[in-house]
């Protein structure tokens, strides 16, 4: 193979995976246009006109702007490969005469806030056009700003000398860096999901413990049946940014937490929230939490034992745009392009987790009364404008949930 053979292959799935996500996103708008003007007869009762209306023209905007991102990042990564941005960028920071690991730390984190300056004008239309317009945005821009300065800080922060470690392994001449890489990328994130709760999250949200008796009494006696336990439940105050509700799962090991959006506890009834919460419990019970640590584990394998494989041929660098080969380009390079190539395997992720949403609602089926989850989920999917309509070839591609109506059904099956 010689670099024009590579610098084509690139072009080729570059242009591929780029017409591959337009032509679902179209398909996406045009099935729900043309469902748009009826409830779909299962929620008729559940779900007024107006409510399905709104849910049709939010998902329609958010796709139609997510389009435009990607065009935009499409077009980017061209430049920064083939047009010969990174080869740019490395010629600037090499002149500083640093060693090569910090060469590399710098232009590192030159290329990702140069990217993150890029993306303030994607975000700011998000929050303040699209989410604003929908009654959805509770964003100030000063919030806005102080959040870009905050999530700036900790990556400064972090990643700079976890990046200079990595770096500092790479250059050593051992032909097993890799493996030293992936232990020390592996030990570093269990450290971060352990320490994410108690100490990154409250940087952004507050987070109160659940107070009120009634459900604070009905939810230890859930967690006791199904044998739980964690460091409490805790409301977090997700309304200063967006009325979109949510509850999730965070930490792991003994410093599990149970996190209810505080407009997920207004909106819901407490025996809803029991089984949203069963929900939850399933994902944890199921060992959907273990499988997914153990599936990156082996990816993040694969993937550098690649890595250490293409670091040394040179024609790869080339094709890609980099005439100056280095290890740091190599671990840039690799983590820009492989998105293009795996995006192709994506239905087949988006399968394992609705497979995975499936078996937790079954969970909650058990422990809680499934009539519950299903009125919640209804609740959720209207408040959040949830296209109860999606095009069926863009969910299995994309969706990590079974659309509503089928996740329903399913339920409503398990139940009987
Ligand atoms: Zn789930």
């Amino acid at each position: 193979m010689t670099a024009l053979d590579i610098q084509y292959g690139f072009i080729f799935f570059l242009i591929a995976s780029y017409i591959l996500q337009l032509w679902l996103a179209q398909r996406h708008t045009k099935h729900i246009l043309n469902h748009r003007a009826e409830v779909p007869e299962a929620f008729a009762d559940k779900i007024s006109l107006e409510a399905h209306q709104k849910a049709a023209d939010y998902t329609i905007a958010r796709n139609k702007f997510g389009t435009l991102e990607l065009t935009f990042s499409s077009a980017l990564l061209a430049i920064w490969t083939l047009g010969g941005g990174l080869q740019f960028l490395d010629e600037q920071l090499r002149a500083f005469n640093l060693s090569p690991v910090y060469t590399g730390v710098a232009v590192i984190i030159s290329l990702s806030l140069i990217s993150g300056l890029l993306d303030i004008p994607f975000s700011l239309y998000k929050a303040f056009v699209i989410e604003e317009k929908f009654g959805f945005n509770r964003l100030t821009l000063k919030m806005f700003i102080s959040d870009m300065f905050k999530q700036t800080a900790i990556m400064l922060i972090i990643g700079i000398p976890f990046l200079a470690f990595i770096l500092w392994l790479m250059d050593d001449a051992s032909p097993y860096w890799w493996l030293y890489v992936w232990g020390s990328w592996f030990g570093f994130s269990m450290l971060m999901m352990w320490l994410y709760p108690t100490f990154i999250a409250p940087i952004f949200n507050k987070f109160t413990p659940l107070e009120e008796p009634e459900l604070k009494n009905k939810i230890s006696n859930l967690l006791q049946r199904c044998g739980f336990t964690s460091k409490g439940v805790f409301i977090m105050d997700g309304s200063k940014r967006s009325s979109h509700g949510n509850a999730y799962f965070t930490g792991f090991g003994s410093n599990k937490r149970i996190v209810f959006f505080d407009t997920l506890l207004n909106s819901l009834q407490h025996d809803e929230i029991e089984a949203v919460l069963a929900h939850e419990l399933g994902h944890f019970k199921r060992n959907h939490i273990k499988k997914r640590i153990a599936s990156m584990a082996a990816m993040s394998l694969a993937g550098l034992a690649l890595l250490a494989w293409l670091i040394d041929q040179s024609f790869i660098y080339e094709g890609l745009g980099v005439t100056t080969p280095s290890f740091y380009m190599a671990l840039i390079l690799f983590m820009l392009v492989t998105p293009v190539l795996s995006i192709f395997f994506n239905p087949v992720f988006s399968l394992l987790s609705r497979k995975h949403e499936f078996e937790a609602d079954e969970f909650a089926a058990q422990n809680t009364d499934a009539n519950n989850l299903i009125t919640a989920l209804v609740k959720l999917y209207e408040e959040n404008s949830n296209t109860l309509t999606p095009d069926p070839l863009y969910s299995s591609f994309y969706d990590s949930h079974p659309p509503a109506p089928v996740r329903i059904a399913h339920l409503a099956n398990v139940r009987s």
